[in-house]
């Protein structure tokens, strides 16, 4: 059945793969017009909306660069216009290069930053604006920030810049009745996690979590579906380790 057009209305970045897919697909089946934020897989983000659309959910693709504010104000006008004024924002865009900090060039640091970092900044800055009252808010950190493991120094320093916004922007949001919040996922088997790494490094991280297995994506779908949802309301600040009990 289609949706109504009074759905409330979800942005998830970086949700042409991954984690991100996962959740904008969790997001729909919860109810949500969902905004389907890309940077460069065109193809893998407008295969997502059009089986959320057959689903009967209202979703739409939008190409931008977190990093850029620009792109990111005009991704919030394109979703406003399309799907309606937003309740939800997912920050999953992100990138992660594990080289040791002796190693990383400027162009890497630059990146990583940009991405991780700016591109929280930029979203949560625009949300001030224009999410309503009521609204959520789901930032993406990571368990490797409590694992202290060589080669992440950079990425480790910009989820914990993300969880230092997300304290703080909690405070901020006084009186509006919107949360914020983040999920810190151990290892979940994506291109992130799993590209330039052997099948024995993988298995040793799989070990790890009392779990003994690595998360999937869906995983961390059911988390922010949870901390989006009426359930949470009373969770606001908090960073939610998902992480199998690794850390
Ligand atoms: P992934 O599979 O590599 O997917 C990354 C997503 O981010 C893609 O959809 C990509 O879109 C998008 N993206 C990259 N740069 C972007 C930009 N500048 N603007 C907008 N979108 C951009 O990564 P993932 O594993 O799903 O990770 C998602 C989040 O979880 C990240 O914040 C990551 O740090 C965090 N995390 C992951 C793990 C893990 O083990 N996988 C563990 C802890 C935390 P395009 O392809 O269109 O560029």
């Amino acid at each position: 059945m289609d949706q109504a057009n009074n759905a409330k209305v979800a942005i998830v970045t970086g949700a042409s793969r991954g984690i991100g897919a996962a959740v904008a697909q969790r997001l729909a089946q919860d109810g949500f017009a969902v905004a389907v934020n890309y940077a460069s897989s065109p193809a893998q983000a407008d295969a997502l909306v059009a089986s959320l659309q057959a689903g009967g959910a209202r979703a739409i693709a939008v190409k931008a660069d977190v990093s850029d504010a620009g792109e990111v104000r005009r991704m919030f006008e394109i979703a406003e216009q399309q799907l309606g004024k937003v309740d939800v924002l997912v920050n999953n865009a992100g990138v992660l290069k594990t080289v040791p900090l002796a190693d990383t060039s400027d162009a890497l640091f630059d990146q990583t930053f940009g991405i991780n970092v700016r591109g929280t900044f930029n979203t949560l800055r625009e949300a001030a604006a224009r999410l309503n009252d009521g609204g959520r808010i789901v930032n993406f950190s990571s368990t490797t920030l409590a694992l202290n493991m060589p080669g992440y120094a950079v990425y480790n320093a910009t989820k914990a810049a993300v969880e230092s916004f997300t304290h703080v922007f909690a405070k901020e949001l006084r009186g509006r009745n919107i949360t914020v919040n983040a999920v810190a996922p151990g290892p979940i088997a994506t291109s992130l996690f799993l590209d330039g790494k052997t099948e024995e490094q993988i298995q040793a991280f799989a070990k790890m979590p009392p779990l003994q297995r690595l998360g999937q994506p869906d995983d961390i779908a059911g988390v922010v579906s949870f901390l989006v949802g009426p359930d949470a309301g009373w969770v606001n600040g908090q960073i939610l380790r998902a992480n199998g009990g690794v850390a």
